[in-house]
């Protein structure tokens, strides 16, 4: 039976004997090996009561069997819900009693501490890590081949939790057609072919690791080097095995503190893609002097995949997200009156295409607050669009300082600080304040072994910036607060800091 998702992504490479995945170690499973594993994977969730529709949350350490077991609900008509695996079992609780899940997997070593979660939630609770756990098992003594269950573009096919850096998470409602038509896309616009060996080395609970990267290597029908996370010796060992590599930041500055990462390590790579987070331009530029090659950022979030891309060819502009993707529109509108605004005043971004998701499961007033009846979807970040469609984020929305009525966008002087002596990184909020609304505070992480010169810097400051946007109070810590996907949480800041001008 047709299935929109599973045929193109799966069922396209029955008999494929080329390599899906390499593994650390070296072993190579073929697409072919790959699709029959999760053909048992598909029979076990049927024996587990797993009907079409149902939502199946798993929290399991990064391997090949989680990949089979999307693939299975996407041939079975399940919805694959993957969690953080740094999450709690309270806050895993949260997540499977507010999806309703049917059956929560989770690793073998927590099946213990997680009972209790599923049983509270009335889900049924399997194991599954690489080569063991209960699911697992249960698959091996199934048929190799399952009839897939039919399934339309606007069937829900994924449920991913945002990240919860500025609030309690979101689950947000993916589709089918969300999923293939953003992967058909990046194929296009990436180039990527059969040819590509991904080294993926991202968390695969997370879109970014999952959607976009797995996702793109099915469609193309390449092989991805799956590495269990972020492990610098591993990525400078493989390298020479991969045509492509796509991360966040981190990867970026851990790869550059390397001196084993050289012009020559890379020089055969056809493309480095980052994303999740704001690349610093410096990162880009010190990557581009140490290998020739120019990072591709592009941005995306958990409800809409990916939205906007610097070009293949052409400019990769640092510091800027690229343009619209093929088939998404972007706009940057004003946040109170949501008219879009000229090129190069700062608003809310809001996108519009196949790629955005359904809805926030169980919020409608949220939805409806954030996906307009027009499509278009108001994504919190703020931007700036220049004359040739580049995108730059300059911040989330609920970031934005307002004092005294002026706005005032935090990177501008994050940026500024991070270039300061001593600083290693920085955080500015706003923080209630008796004359002017709100005032600027700004958090700083001083480099391994340095004390900043407070004052210095805010007498390079007074040059720089215009009074009303210079830090009123600096704070040095020892780290910023971020959440799990690595993300600063700017809501824990101004809960610290709500009475420093008071
Ligand atoms: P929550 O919505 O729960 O607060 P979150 O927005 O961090 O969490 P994700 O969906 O994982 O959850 O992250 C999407 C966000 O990540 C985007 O809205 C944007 O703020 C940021 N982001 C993604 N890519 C980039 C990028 N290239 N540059 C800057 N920011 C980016
Ligand atoms: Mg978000």
């Amino acid at each position: 039976m047709a299935n929109h998702l599973y045929d193109a992504l799966f069922g396209v490479h029955r008999g494929n004997r080329k390599p899906f995945l390499i593994l650390p170690d070296g072993t190579e499973i073929t697409y072919d090996a790959f699709l029959r594993q999760a053909a048992r994977f598909a029979h076990a969730l049927a024996a587990c009561g797993v009907q079409t529709g149902d939502r199946v949350a798993v929290q399991v350490d990064k391997c090949p069997e989680m990949i089979a077991l999307f693939a299975a609900c996407a041939q079975s008509g399940a919805v694959f819900l993957p969690l953080n695996t740094a999450y709690t079992p309270a806050e895993v609780s949260y997540f499977v009693e507010n999806s309703e899940a049917k059956l929560f997997v989770c690793a073998p070593e927590k099946a213990d501490d997680l009972a209790p979660v599923a049983l509270a939630c009335g889900a049924r609770l399997e194991t599954l890590a690489h080569g063991r756990g209960s699911l697992t098992d249960l698959a091996a003594t199934q048929p190799e081949t399952f009839e897939t269950v039919a399934r339309g573009p606007d069937d829900l096919a994924g449920f991913l939790y945002t990240s919860g850096t500025t609030g309690r998470s979101k689950g947000a409602m993916l589709t089918q057609d969300n999923l293939l038509s953003n992967a058909r896309t990046l194929v296009d616009v990436w180039r990527f072919s059969s040819d590509d060996v991904l080294l993926h080395a991202l968390p695969i609970f997370h879109t970014h690791g999952l959607f976009v990267a797995t996702n793109v290597i099915l469609l193309a029908g390449g092989s991805m080097i799956f590495l269990p996370k972020l492990d610098v010796d591993q990525l400078i060992d493989w390298m020479p095995k991969a045509t492509t590599l796509m991360g966040v930041p981190t990867f970026y500055t851990r790869l550059l503190d390397d001196a084993r990462f050289t012009g020559d390590l890379a020089a055969h790579m056809r493309l480095f893609i980052s994303g999740s987070a704001p690349l610093l331009a410096a990162t880009h530029e010190a990557f581009e002097a140490r290998t020739g090659h120019r990072i591709l950022e592009r941005y995306g979030m958990t409800e809409t995949n990916m939205n906007t891309s610097n070009p293949y060819d052409g400019n990769r502009r640092a510091g800027t997200v690229g343009q619209a993707l093929p088939g998404v529109e972007v706009k940057v509108c004003d946040p109170e009156t949501g008219q879009a605004l000229p090129v190069g005043e700062i608003g809310v971004v809001q996108v519009r295409g196949p790629n955005v998701f359904k809805g926030y499961w169980r919020m409608p007033e949220k939805t409806a607050e954030e996906l307009r009846a027009d499509g278009f979807f108001i994504t919190g970040d703020l931007g700036r669009l220049d004359a040739d469609g580049y995108l730059t984020i300059v911040g989330r929305n609920k970031d934005l300082i307002i004092s005294g009525g002026y706005n005032i966008y935090p990177k501008e002087i994050e940026l500024l600080l991070d270039a300061a002596p001593g600083v290693m990184e920085s955080a500015v909020i706003g923080a209630p304040h008796p004359d002017f609304g709100e005032s600027v505070v700004a958090v700083l992480v001083p480099e391994a072994g340095a004390t900043p010169d407070l004052a210095a810097i805010a007498a390079a400051l007074d040059g720089q910036l215009a009074r009303f946007k210079q830090p009123r109070r600096m704070v040095v810590v020892d780290a910023l607060p971020r959440n799990t996907m690595g993300k600063v949480q700017k809501n824990v800041l101004r809960e610290t800091y709500k009475a420093i001008f008071t």
